[in-house]
């Protein structure tokens, strides 16, 4: 999966999850996931 927010390839397991539409979000580390966790907008491209 990927991390929106660098980019980077991320394993599901790493544990810095998020939900947002009823979809799942996978990061690299607890930064990534809280400026996701923010404007989760700004990443989702619908
Ligand atoms: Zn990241």
């Amino acid at each position: 999966m990927k991390d929106l927010v660098c980019g980077m390839e991320v394993n599901e397991d790493t544990g810095h999850m998020s939900k947002y539409k009823g979809k799942k979000y996978a990061f690299c580390s607890p930064v990534c996931k809280k400026r996701f966790d923010r404007e989760p907008e700004k990443y989702v491209k619908e």
